[in-house]
């Protein structure tokens, strides 16, 4: 028998279920379709064809082919399972809302063909309708899904991935070149080309890496910006290079102290929390969860959100994290928080705004985390940070970068101003300005918003709609 294998957001060989699966039953096609309903950012593009190429590569070698087409999953899916005659199409689950619309479409398709659609557990810990409270309600609060998760959680023993593949026929596609997902004239993808390697032994490297010194001092230096102290795994696990039960059963073995391991845990299961808001709130990405934000006062300023955008703002350290995303397709996580937070209340711009820039610039651009994150970060979110908790980035910056090796890698034209003035250059004396080379307003900017000023409008903009 022949059975068809749908990739998604899983684009790996080993620990892959669906994979396992269509084996069990028969030779495997693989195929993964490029939909434009997925509105793929600009360096997910790019990453994407690094992994398929890898992917390619990789099936290649275990005398596989895997099979690219461009269009209408829901259309092109089912239609490929007739041609090659196949008696099954297996996939992973996703929780994205386009790909539960397509997986809609196509298991009327096939049910109408006879061909069996089954669905594995691959992307998350569970599927997101099964964590309920214990009244069957859905969680809002992360510390009890949290736990929850812990308690259920029982990762899969290890599948590894197969040795060889029986041919399956070849119906033709695509060429992964023809696709245009690289970046030509210009090509700013130099600095993403030297951070990451996509693929599934990238992300076994980049596991290993951070697990070979037992996680290193993570719960204690994660909210660092200036020390390399996170695993880097989240554009990995994002396009499912490496299954969320690979990860969690190779930090539960790992040697190191545990409270950086239960920190790193915690974290995993964040990414768990956003896809499960994600599944029970599939506008997640637009809407505010928490209804009165929509009446937020929000400005409109094309300029203000250019100069965010190109780390432009004159504050260092929302400059130096706009610039890392933009040179790496990554942010630090600490930075992404002051970054969000001074966009939507020292702006006074809409978080959907950041969401958007956000998801076209990140390598783990996923609409579930980044979705979920910006409304946690907005006040509108579940369980989110007060919205009158506003950040002051330049104590966040003294607090997390203190030593400022952060903003002097990605704002060099400030990098030899000292310590004391590197994260408020607009407090230091004309003297030691000029002492550092710095011309304020020429080769740095004057923040684009006095940081008092902002801080009272975001207020006075939260209390006109407190009580809505
Ligand atoms: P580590 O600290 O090593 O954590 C391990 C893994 O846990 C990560 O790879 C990730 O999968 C998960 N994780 C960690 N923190 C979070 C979190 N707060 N929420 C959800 N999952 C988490 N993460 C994305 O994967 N994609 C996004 O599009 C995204 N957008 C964000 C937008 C904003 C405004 C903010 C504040 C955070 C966003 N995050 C997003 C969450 C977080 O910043 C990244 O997951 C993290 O920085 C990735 O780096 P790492 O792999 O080294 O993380």
């Amino acid at each position: 028998a022949t059975t068809l294998l749908w990739l998604r957001n899983d684009l790996r060989l080993a620990d892959n279920p669906a994979l396992a699966a269509a084996i069990e039953e028969g030779n495997v096609l693989p195929v993964f379709v490029l939909d434009p309903a997925a509105e793929t950012g600009g360096a997910s593009r790019w990453w994407l064809h690094h992994s398929l190429a890898a992917l390619e590569a990789d099936f290649a070698a275990r005398g596989g082919r895997l099979v690219l087409r461009r269009g209408d999953a829901a259309a092109i899916v089912p239609a490929l399972a007739r041609e090659i005659g196949a008696v099954a199409v297996h996939a992973g689950r996703a929780h994205e809302p386009w790909l539960r619309e397509a997986d809609r479409r196509v298991a009327a398709a096939l049910q109408e063909a006879g061909i069996g659609f089954h669905r594995h557990r691959s992307a998350l810990m569970f599927g997101p309708e099964r964590i309920t409270t214990r009244t069957g309600g859905v969680y809002g609060v992360y510390t009890p899904f949290s736990r929850a998760c812990f308690d259920a959680f029982a990762p899969r023993p290890p599948i590894p991935a197969p040795a060889r593949l029986a041919a399956a026929g070849d119906p033709g596609g695509d060429r992964l070149g023809d696709w245009g997902l690289l970046p030509v004239k210009p090509d700013w993808a130099g600095g993403l080309r030297a951070s990451w390697t996509p693929g599934e032994a990238g992300a076994r490297a980049r596991l290993d890496a951070f697990l070979a010194d037992g996680f290193g001092e993570y719960d204690r230096q994660r909210d660092l910006p200036g020390v390399a102290g996170t695993s880097g795994l989240s554009p990995h696990l994002h396009w499912g290079e490496i299954a969320i039960d690979a990860v969690w059963r190779a930090a539960v073995a790992a040697p190191g102290r545990d409270a950086a391991r239960q920190t790193f845990l915690k974290e995993l299961i964040w990414r768990e929390f956003a896809a499960y808001l994600l599944w029970h709130t599939p506008d997640l990405a637009t809407r505010p969860m928490k209804a009165q934000f929509a009446a937020m006062p929000w400005r409109e300023s094309a300029a203000d959100l250019a100069a965010w955008q190109h780390g432009r703002t004159g504050v260092p350290i929302v400059d130096a994290g706009m610039r890392q995303l933009w040179q790496t397709g990554w942010m630090h996580n600490r930075v992404r928080m002051i970054v969000a937070s001074f966009l939507v209340k020292h702006l006074l711009l809409p978080w959907q705004a950041g969401e958007r820039w956000f998801h076209d610039c990140l390598v783990d651009a996923d609409a579930a985390s980044n979705a979920a994150s910006w409304q946690w970060v907005a006040g509108s979110g579940a369980d989110a940070a007060p919205y009158f908790r506003i950040f002051n980035p330049v104590l966040q910056g003294r607090k997390f970068d203190p030593d400022g090796a952060y903003v002097r890698r990605f704002v060099p034209e400030i990098a030899n101003l000292p310590d004391k003035y590197l994260h408020a250059p607009w407090e230091a004396p004309e003297i030691v300005l000029r002492g550092a080379g710095v011309r304020l307003g020429a080769s740095y900017p004057r923040p684009i918003v006095d940081l008092a000023e902002g801080r009272e409008r975001a207020l006075a903009a939260f209390a006109a709609i407190s009580g809505k």
